[in-house]
């Protein structure tokens, strides 16, 4: 049941005691508050950051699981965009509608909500069905509010012992929501500044090659014209990478933050996988290279999104071209079992070190080690891992220095369909 009498700000269920509380009590809970609030503006790394409300919340509710849900905006609507702690990994964040959650319900109300008794609730709530995992009792859920502006919501479900929520819980869940918002937006804040520098970064070097290279065109008046083409071919390529970047860098974003939606239906593996090859032919025979599909076993339809399952393929044989010696080959391995289907791209390329290897899904990764290496963004593995992972597949590597590559990924053959 939702709450109807409103104290101080706060929505609460009629029944509920608003206890008073003992000085002590008060002191003691105003020291632990001072503490979270320590902590909480001490970690600056969004996800560690809501894991640990959800963590305190939790704790000081006495309840047995919880999850935050952050607001965001697209094209005038809004949906939510991050869940954490234990019920969230059942759900996405996409599939609470805003319209009819509970946590939409707090958002559009900027109050709290408090259901001791669910069966009333269950029809009105779509994410409570949404949580098979997770057999919900009660709730308690609280706006996150920073600077005047509802930012998301916090809730923690199932108390513990079976009187309910309690008018201690809800004060405690407000105050521990205005320390949790202020420090979720500075974690945000930061976590911007570093991409952006991250990204300033990355564009300095071509853009340095780019301002050098014209420089030294300008400042020479009688350049001839093999000189001006190779200065102009510099300058085209870098300006090219520079785009790809910034193209690249959005894309990572969009999904990084469940901005990209997989668009899933039935596709065919094995003919995507020989489109790859015949797309990589001219480039293939340009380096004398051999291109080749395996088949192991034709791999049945599967559910996912097509062109998200191409663009991943497309990147691992590009770089098994472009990281090959003349001459080599790259193949295309397609193998399943009942559960499971297995792609892997191999190339008989350079090699990756093995203390690099922990890190070339990182973003803007690029081996430094040889000039002649084609430079590029530095995205496009780490783009791939989260195609993969929004599918609810793996991806890793093995390799070898002066032996190749061999990227692989899984995704799962029956579990697909979410
Ligand atoms: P890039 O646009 O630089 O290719 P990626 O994220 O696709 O970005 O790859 C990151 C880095 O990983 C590359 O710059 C390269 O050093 C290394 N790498 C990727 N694939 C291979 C491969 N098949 N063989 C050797 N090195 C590779």
């Amino acid at each position: 049941m939702l709450g109807k009498k409103r104290e101080n700000g706060l929505i609460v269920k009629d029944m509920i005691d608003i206890n008073i509380q003992s000085p002590e009590v008060q002191v003691a809970r105003l020291e632990m508050m001072l503490e979270v609030s320590r902590a909480f503006n001490s970690t600056l790394n969004l996800n560690t950051l809501l894991s640990s409300i959800i963590e305190v919340a939790t704790q000081l509710t006495d309840t047995g699981a919880g999850f935050v849900l952050l607001l965001a905006r697209q094209e005038g609507d809004f949906y939510f965009e991050m869940t954490s702690g234990a019920a969230a990994n059942q759900i996405e964040p996409s599939h609470v509608s805003f319209e009819e959650s509970m946590a939409g319900w707090i958002v559009k109300n900027s109050e709290t909500l408090v259901i001791n008794d669910i069966q009333q609730e269950k029809r009105r709530f779509s994410e409570i069905e949404a949580l098979p995992h997770l057999e919900v009792r009660s709730v308690l859920g609280v706006p996150l509010i920073a600077k005047e502006k509802t930012i998301g919501v916090i809730e923690v479900f199932n108390k513990h012992s079976n009187s309910g929520f309690t008018g201690d819980d809800i004060h405690t869940m407000n105050t521990l929501a205005a320390q949790a918002a202020a420090a979720i937006e500075n974690a945000r804040f930061i976590e911007q500044r570093d991409r952006l520098d991250m990204v300033f970064n990355e564009l300095q070097s071509p853009m340095c090659s780019i301002v050098g290279s014209s420089q030294v065109m300008l400042a020479n008046p009688d350049i001839d014209s093999k000189e001006l083409r190779a200065g102009l071919e510099l300058i085209n390529s870098e300006a090219t990478r520079m785009s790809q970047m910034v193209n690249d860098f959005l894309d990572l974003t969009k999904i990084e933050t469940g901005r990209v939606q997989m668009e899933k239906q039935m596709v065919d593996l094995n003919a995507l996988a020989q489109e790859v090859i015949d797309l990589f032919y001219p480039q293939a025979l340009k380096k004398n290279l051999t291109l080749a599909l395996n088949v192991e076993r034709p791999i049945p339809p599967l559910s996912a999104d097509p062109d998200r399952l191409k663009q991943v393929m497309v990147n691992l044989v590009d770089n098994a071209i472009k990281y090959n010696c003349k001459g080599g080959k790259v193949e295309i391995f397609l193998s399943c079992n009942q559960v499971r289907v297995q792609v892997s791209v191999h190339d008989t390329g350079k090699g990756i070190p093995p203390k690099e290897l922990g890190v070339v899904f990182d973003k803007f990764y690029r081996r430094q080690d040889d000039e002649k290496v084609p430079q590029g963004a530095g995205l496009g593995l780490s783009i791939t891992k989260k195609i993969i992972e929004a599918h609810n597949g793996d991806i890793w590597v093995q390799s070898e220095v002066g032996a190749g590559s061999t990227f692989t990924f899984s995704l799962p053959l029956l579990d697909n369909n979410k």
